[in-house]
Order: C-alpha cells, then structure tokens, then sequence
C-alpha cells in the first residue's frame, strides 16, 4: 500500500476501497461505518451501516427506525473483502468508537471525536497501535487543559445551591447527546429535583435503557407552565436558550457546560452567568498523549485545530499531516457544537 491510501478523502468521506466502505459519510453512500452518532459524524439516508454494540440504540434514535444498522462489540472483527474492521472504545460518548481498519499487515486508525479521561456514562478510551492515526483536534490548542471533572461538578453543586437559596431554578445548557448525561452523571441529584427539556429527555432514556444509571429526571413540557421551579435544576440544549421554551423560566440564572468555557471569550457568549468547563473531547496533552500511544509512524489531523497541531507534531519530528473532512462544518465557539 505505498502509493495507494488504505483510507482516503473523497467527496463523500473517508473511503476505504479496498472494503468498500466509508467512515462517517458526509454523503449518502452504499456502506456507512459510523465512530458515534453525533449530527456531524451519523447522517441519515446511507444503505446500511456499522457501528458499536454499545451505540446501537443512540445511534438508531439519530438515523431513525428504518436504518438498516449492523453492530459489532468493542474489539469484534469483521472482515470485508480482504480488510478486516473492528471498533475499539474512544470515550466520547455512549457507544462512541475508534474503527481499525488493516489490510495486508497494514493498520490505520480512525479515531472519531474521543476523550481519554474516563467518565461513567461510556466505555473509556483505549488506545490501539497503527501504522496511521486520523486523529480529531478540536481542543488541538496548549491553551486546552482540562480541569478535574470533579472540583468542576463541585462547583456546579454550589452554583445550583446558591439558585436554590434564592428560590430559582438553575438553567444549564449541555448538548443533547453526551454532555447533558455526563451532567445528569457528575451532579449531586439531592439538592433538588432535575426537568429536562424533550432533546435531553428522549437520549437519557436511550442511555438509561443502555445500561447507563442517571439520576431521576423529568420532562419540562409534561408539567403545568406555570409551575414554580425554585431549587430546580433544568437542563436544556443550547439550542433552546432563545427559544419561547425557555420563557417559564424568566430571569432563572443560565450557564453552559463545554469544554469551549474554559476561555472567557467562550463564557461571554449569550449573556451567561456562568460557564463550567466540562468537555467530551481530549485536551492538549489528552491528543498527545493518545497519539504517542498508537506508536503510529503517520498521523493525519482532523476536526478543528489542525494547523496548530502538525506543526506542533513536525516539530517533535512526528510524520504528520492534515486531512480535510467535514467533521465539525460550520460550528463557531458558543453555538450548538458539541464539546
Ligand atoms: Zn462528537
Ligand atoms: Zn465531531
């Protein structure tokens, strides 16, 4: 495979030729392998697809009933014309996957989105060894460390008791899929009681019927509008923050949980009262880390930052080079990327 890429950009996607598949199609193709079911990465309408055991019933609540998807379990094989396919954990989100693909002795991996720090709401990350890496980069920036999971849950605790001493609810923007079941996972459900908003409502039920435990949650829109909500925790996706949903709530102090909060340029958007940076996404030494890993002797750049990153990698004479993908089109700090 010297001249030839086993994995390669194409219109559509990341194409294997030889397999005959893509990986997180941005186009609808024949044969789809799908790292996680976030809206950049799963899109609807391709013939059949792949994706792990562990994600079958997040990604079916993405692609829609009559998608015909096939699974594999973490480090199951599948060989398909000579290559052989199989998904790994890449701690992201609840079924999220690294796939590896290897033809004749030679193995490439594809990360997805992932995170190494573990988290009890998905499998956590493990590395696996290849020749080349695509790797994401979205926090692919020095400036991105991440502080302890828990001393930022702690943080929001007392926020949340604070609004509840002053008889408020406490608003907390999270993305839908990942973020809202890792918040729903890191905070101390008795403080008061949790309502969520139906996009949040619907995937916590996914989770919970995948084996994952949250605490006890209800939907906002099954309850009388006016409803006193003092003490309340609500979590809703950014999405709603203008919405006419979010009227119940009044002045109700908002903030937001992405890793995009670590930077006050991320916390001034949409007049927030605070921001907690919590992320789904491996931080600067989190991508250095997982890339020295694979002891790969290529690593092709993906997904955000990637410019930064192969130079930074060239410098530390790594083989490295960016790939271009659609994965995360059209997301701007603040808006309703996931992270
Ligand atoms: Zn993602
Ligand atoms: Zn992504």
């Amino acid at each position: 495979m010297s001249d030839e890429q086993l994995i390669r950009e194409t219109r559509s996607g990341l194409f294997c030729e030889q397999g005959g598949f893509y990986i997180d199609p941005w186009r609808r193709v024949e044969r789809a392998v799908i790292t996680h079911a976030h809206a950049d990465h799963a899109r609807p309408g391709s013939g059949q697809y792949l994706c792990s055991r562990e994600g079958l019933r997040v990604t079916r609540s993405r692609l829609g009933p009559a998608a015909v998807i096939e699974t594999l379990a973490y480090g199951e094989c599948q060989v398909i014309n000579g290559v052989s396919i199989s998904l790994h954990p890449a701690g992201h989100i609840l079924g999220s996957a690294q796939v590896r693909v290897e033809y004749r002795g030679e193995v490439w991996v594809v990360s997805g989105d992932y995170k190494v720090e573990p988290d009890r709401t998905c499998t956590t990350f493990e590395p696996v060894r290849c020749h080349k890496f695509i790797t994401e980069s979205t926090f692919g920036l020095p400036i991105y460390r991440w502080p302890a999971q828990e001393s930022v849950f702690a943080d929001l605790n007392d926020w949340w008791i604070r609004c509840r001493d002053r008889d408020q609810p406490a608003v907390v923007l999270a993305y839908s899929l990942g973020k809202a079941q890792r918040v729903l996972a890191g905070v101390n459900p008795s403080i008061g009681p949790i309502y969520c908003h139906s996009a949040v409502e619907t995937l916590n039920a996914e989770y919970r019927a995948s084996g994952i435990e949250l605490p006890q949650t209800m939907g906002v829109t099954s309850l009388p509008r006016r409803k006193r909500w003092g003490g309340a925790l609500i979590i809703a996706p950014p999405g709603a923050a203008e919405s006419a949903w979010m009227g119940r709530f009044g002045s109700a102090p908002r903030a937001m949980v992405s890793g995009w909060m670590l930077t006050r340029a991320g916390r001034r958007w949409n007049s927030l009262d605070r921001g907690f940076a919590v992320s789904d996404h491996a931080d600067w030494p989190g991508l250095h880390w997982a890339i020295r890993e694979t002891g790969a002797e290529e690593i092709l750049v993906t997904h955000g930052q990637t410019e930064v990153m192969v130079r930074y990698l060239r410098e530390q004479g790594i083989s490295a080079r960016e790939l271009r993908t659609r994965f995360g089109d059209g997301d701007a700090p603040g808006q309703q990327r996931e992270s």
